[in-house]
């Protein structure tokens, strides 16, 4: 079986390539001092550099925390949930992944701690084990190899690079660090390679950088079995040649592997930092991978080119209710950096609290070229978004609903045009008289949380003349979901009579995805999530033009 898939990689694949690369090649990067060093970042980077040279490569994040999934996880913990094509809920460094790579990621690129135990216990109850003792070596660590290596059997990947949450030293990281060594053991040193993301703090009392901290990170993973074979050093000053030969001799690495990662503008510049500490190149030394193709960066450099040098600038409000926490919607303001860059705009993002908008709306709105009213869950904060709606809605300013978003552009929409003053989500009121969003009827009898709502890719079809046809440009489209609740179409005529349309229905339903203001410049909801689809290369296409539109309202009222 081995053999056979071994045979059948080598003979259908890597025509492109230069050289025929015959077994998947591992890189696992794990994190060591602190955490929060960007090891997300770092892993999309590299996977750019070598995906660059025409590598297939894929990226998959192991996180050791217990829940099953970070669906039920609140956003002050963990920040946004990202959501696949095929519908996980995973954490959000899959969206960094897919952002740099512009490849779609799925369930098998995010694996728990408890996903793993999930199905260890499940097997032991089905009598898989045989009546033996069930025991983190080896049962845990062979389900983590196990779905280390699942994306090598599907996929023909040459490269998969796996990301280990948390930092060397937490309990929780210990089996995942015993699966890299033994994994490493099971296909050679030069076909699993480590690299260790560590920091190196400046004392700016000594004007110095300090590298114990990193040879304290080592040893700590060398206690576990695994010698790093490339440090990259996290580093708010630059990293002199005597301080990397002292981090190599301590740590027993090449010094040409001491990698410096400084603290960059912009995460977009990291693969290009990276290119430039020759990341790439120790890499495949280290894989034994010989790849003649020099790195080919051209569309990352364009943008990166226009990202740096706009000529104008708009200011959006976000209007959502973890406006402290940038994280909660990280995929909204990466989706604004791509848009931004394709209009040559630099798009200042300022996030609004919905609970400040209870009164003096105007005041607070008046200075925003458009305003997007964020996803969420919940009775809070309800009531400003509702009131930014209206005033967006009354003054032609372009607005942007994304799913609850919608969903209150819906609700504002019946209760001031239609004057249906009640009217309501039934997720706020559940017994409203109007209930234009109500709970999906294949939501009503699901108790359980996690992995539960209507979740990933479905198809949606746009109909013609329309804002969404403009924007697409075709009939067919298909976006990402995570919602329970619904535009109820007892109200379609009724609305649509008024003047809201719904110009995105999915075909096989009738669910409304999409509703629009002909009336108006931009006005424009949406019940799905193109924020998660959004990439360096293919920015969206809607965020796109959502800019734009805010660009030409901020002239027109400038004239
Ligand atoms: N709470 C709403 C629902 O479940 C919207 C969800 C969202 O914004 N992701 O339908």
């Amino acid at each position: 079986m081995e053999d056979n898939r071994r045979a059948l990689r080598k003979s259908h694949t890597f025509v492109s390539r230069s050289e025929k690369i015959d077994m998947t090649k591992y890189i696992f990067v794990t994190g060591g001092v602190t955490s929060s060093l960007g090891k997300g970042i770092i892993a999309a980077s590299l996977a750019k550099l070598l995906q660059s040279r025409g590598l297939n490569v894929s990226i998959q994040k192991f996180d050791p925390y217990i829940n099953v999934d970070p669906g039920t996880l609140n956003p002050y913990e963990h920040g946004e949930c990202y959501v696949t094509n095929d519908g996980a809920e995973t954490d959000l460094d899959l969206g960094h992944y897919e952002r740099f790579l512009s490849m779609p990621t799925s369930r098998a690129n995010n694996v728990t701690t408890g996903k793993i135990y999930q199905t260890v216990i499940e097997k032991e109850r089905a009598g898989d084990f045989l009546g033996k003792t069930v025991q983190v070596i080896p049962h845990i660590t062979d389900e983590i190899k196990r779905r280390m290596r699942l994306m090598e059997e599907d996929n023909n990947y040459d490269v998969v690079i796996t990301e280990i949450g948390g930092t060397v030293g937490d309990i929780e990281s210990l089996p995942y660090l015993e699966a890299i060594r033994q994994l490493r053991r099971d296909v050679g040193q030069d076909n699993a390679i480590v690299i260790h993301l560590t920091l190196i703090p400046y004392l700016s009392a000594a004007k110095e950088l300090k590298t114990k901290p990193t040879q304290h990170s080592v040893k700590e993973l060398l206690m576990t079995g695994i010698q790093p074979d490339i440090l990259v050093c996290r580093t708010e000053h630059p990293l002199p040649k005597d301080l990397r030969d002292k981090l190599a001799l301590f740590c027993n690495v090449e010094s040409s592997a001491v990698i410096e990662a400084i603290d960059a503008d912009t995460i977009y510049d990291v693969p290009l930092l990276m290119l430039k500490e020759k990341l790439d190149k120790i890499v495949l030394k280290k894989l034994n991978l010989k790849v003649k193709n020099d790195p080919d960066l051209t569309a990352w450099k364009t943008f990166l080119g226009k990202l740096k040098n706009p000529t104008k600038e708009v200011s959006i409000a976000l209007v959502g209710k973890y406006n402290e926490l940038p994280d909660a919607y990280k995929s909204i303001y990466e989706s604004f950096v791509h848009a931004g860059a394709v209009n040559e705009c630099k798009v200042r993002v300022v996030p609004i609290h919905s609970e400040s908008l209870m009164d003096h709306v105007e005041e607070k709105l008046k200075g925003f070229d458009g305003i997007l009213v964020a996803p969420g869950f919940g009775e809070r904060g309800i009531i400003g978004k509702i009131k930014a709606i209206t005033y967006v809605r009354e003054n032609n300013i372009p607005f942007f609903g994304i799913c609850l978003g919608m969903q209150c552009a819906v609700v504002e929409y019946a209760k001031n045009v239609l004057g249906w003053t009640e009217a309501a989500s039934t997720e706020v009121n559940a017994n409203t008289p109007y209930p234009v969003i109500n709970l999906m009827e294949d939501q009503k009898s699901i108790t359980t949380k996690g992995g539960t709502m209507r979740l990933g890719a479905y198809n949606c079809k746009i109909s013609k003349p329309s804002l969404a046809y403009k924007i697409y440009g075709k009939v067919n489209i298909e976006e990402r979901h995570r919602h329970r609740y619904e535009f109820n179409n007892d109200y379609l005529e009724q609305l649509e009579a008024a003047g809201l349309k719904a110009t995105g229905l999915n075909p096989d339903n009738g669910l409304v995805e999409i509703i629009e203001l002909p009336s108006h410049p931009f006005f424009f909801g949406v019940q799905f999530h193109p924020e998660l689809k959004s990439t360096v290369e293919n920015p969206h296409p809607i965020f796109v033009n959502f800019v734009s539109a805010a660009l030409q309202h901020k002239l027109e009222k400038k004239a």
